[in-house]
């Protein structure tokens, strides 16, 4: 693609590098950004660049944080006895949404995964491991919700291993099923299979 001016040119080869965007897409945002007011371009560019610098990660769960502890740990309403393990902070957000949890987080940040060269040390595993086990811990109950990839159970698999030696904390995964809405006929054979093997009896 060729472009009138250099400066665009850097603008969109910067926003195509985002994901989900193409040169299309990155060109037409440049050319709304160049005609819209400079302050809301300006604004835009300062959020991003203050974002980047200055967000920090709550240094008991991980998860993104405006200071050295996040909102959820700082929260004594909620349930400390129990953690919710997720691979991402975008997985917080998710079951943030649902309103169905009380208990708090910790983010791995990502899954173990050879091919990629991410290994066990690579991960907050270590610091989860020695929360779980600390002597002053109230922690009682360790929740896996980790996505059913193969990368995903691997690292689930890894978790139970440096977790079982702890007396104190049993450890769940989360239920694995049909999507609600969702056509049985229409599921993978592996949904499927896991909803009939890790069915719930219902109460009487
Ligand atoms: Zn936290």
């Amino acid at each position: 693609m060729e472009y009138p001016s250099k400066l665009i040119e850097n603008a969109v080869l910067e926003l195509a590098r985002l994901p989900g965007i193409g040169r299309k897409t990155a060109l037409r945002l440049a050319l709304h950004l160049l005609k819209a007011q400079t302050e809301t371009t300006v604004s835009l560019a300062e959020a991003l660049a203050k974002m980047r610098f200055d967000i920090t990660y709550c240094r008991t769960c991980h998860s993104i944080s405006d200071s050295e502890e996040c909102g959820i740990c700082a929260n004594k309403l909620r349930d400390h006895g129990t953690v919710c393990v997720v691979s991402d902070v975008r997985d917080v957000i998710a079951i943030e949404n649902t309103g169905q949890y009380q208990g708090v987080y910790h983010v791995l940040g990502g899954v173990i995964s050879p091919i990629e060269g991410i290994g066990p040390a690579d991960l907050n595993i270590d610091s989860l491991v020695s929360r779980a086990g600390a002597d002053d811990s109230e922690i009682h109950e360790i929740i896996l919700a980790i996505s059913p990839t193969m990368e995903g159970d691997t690292t689930a698999f890894y978790l139970s291993r440096r977790l079982r030696d702890l007396p104190k904390v049993n450890l769940s995964t989360i239920a694995r099923g049909i999507p609600m809405g969702g056509e049985l006929e229409y599921a993978d054979e592996i949904t499927l299979g896991r909803s009939i093997v890790e069915r719930q009896r219902q109460a009487r």
